[in-house]
């Protein structure tokens, strides 16, 4: 068996890198495997506005290459390899990676994000890539002069309405009930933009593709009256929230109905002594680039303290 790392970080979004940062400080040398997808979920937003410390906005992506610096400065080992097993049974902890990688560590801090959520539909998946998208950031380039539907209420969806409105003609904003869930500021932006639509009580109920392989129009259903319409479509982008991405540690770490991570509260720690949860993985409330990074700096405290403490004993 190789030497146990102190520390072994799961996850590469804020609250990951931030475990990092302060775990390196504290000496113990962390490794953190990035995930499928190093940097997160800021990895495909466009601005952000709220993170302090940059009073004129920050690219989403360009905020995580700043994460993931001073993360290897301080002497973080990073991988861009994902944790796919994990044995939490005994101590050390034993994680396995993709690249068939084992590695031993005395704490681990999950800080595995979320990811975004789907309707279900039946053509969805098929025509996800070909007009079907839950990243406006990503896709949104391709639906120049287009006529787009986004689903949700919530800060996500009129985000994304507002910047697919730099590409398309016109944005749809499709919402379950009478009101938006978004913030003042964002409700305002997307609700005085010309170019958004909101069409209130209504579903995406089913998505179409008749030129074969790619979206062509939609099915709405009116939520209260049941009123069934078939409209043109060129794409559908998804912002109806995140499911955790918490399955690899499913009847090992205690989790909520959904599979948010419960932690002590007010704490990271969680019902296993040794492992730590942070960000997006264990909080369903804020969700937050800062709060998922002060969680991060939790857990990473938190690791330090319980290694002193097994040591005293
Ligand atoms: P939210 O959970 O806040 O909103 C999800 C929205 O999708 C709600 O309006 C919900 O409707 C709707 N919805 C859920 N399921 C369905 C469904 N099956 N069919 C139709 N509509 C559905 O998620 P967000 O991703 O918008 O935001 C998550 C967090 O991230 C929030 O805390 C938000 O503030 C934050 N955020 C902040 C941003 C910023 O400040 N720049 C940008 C983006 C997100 P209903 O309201 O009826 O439940």
């Amino acid at each position: 068996m190789t030497e146990p790392r102190k520390t072994l970080i799961l996850g590469s979004g804020p609250a990951g890198y931030t475990a990092a940062i302060y775990a390196a400080r504290a000496n113990l040398a962390p490794v953190l495997l990035t995930g499928r997808q190093p940097g997160g979920q800021l990895t495909i937003t466009s601005e952000v506005e709220n993170f302090p410390g940059f009073p004129h906005g920050v690219m989403g992506p360009e905020l995580m290459v700043h994460f993931r610096e001073q993360a290897a400065r301080f002497g973080t080992e990073i991988h861009d390899e994902t944790g796919v097993k994990v044995d939490l049974k005994r101590r050390p902890f034993t994680v396995t990676t993709d690249t068939d990688r084992v590695f031993h560590c005395e704490t681990l801090i999950v800080s595995t994000g979320a990811s975004a959520l789907y309707l279900g539909l039946p053509n969805e998946t098929k025509l996800q890539g070909r007009g079907v998208s839950a990243c406006a950031t990503c896709d949104g380039f391709f639906f120049k002069n287009k006529l787009v539907y986004v689903v949700g209420g919530g800060d996500s969806a009129c985000e994304e309405a507002n910047f697919l409105t730099k590409y398309a003609s016109k944005v749809r904003l499709v919402v379950r009930r009478d009101a938006l869930r978004a913030s003042k500021i964002m409700q305002q932006r997307a609700l005085q933009n010309p170019k958004i639509e909101v069409l209130w009580h209504q579903n995406v109920t089913d998505v179409f593709d008749v030129q074969k392989g790619k979206v062509t129009g939609l099915e709405l259903t009116h939520t209260t009256t049941g009123k069934k319409q078939q409209v043109e479509a060129d794409g559908l982008f998804l912002a109806i929230g995140h499911r955790p991405n918490t399955e690899l540690f499913r009847g090992v770490l205690d989790m909520d109905d959904v599979g948010y991570i419960k932690t002590v509260p007010g704490k990271a720690a969680t019902n296993l002594p040794g492992v730590f949860a942070a960000g997006d993985c264990q909080d369903s409330y804020y969700r937050q680039a800062v709060t998922a990074a002060g969680s991060g700096c939790m857990a990473a405290i938190e690791a330090e303290r319980w290694l002193e403490s097994q040591h005293d004993h």
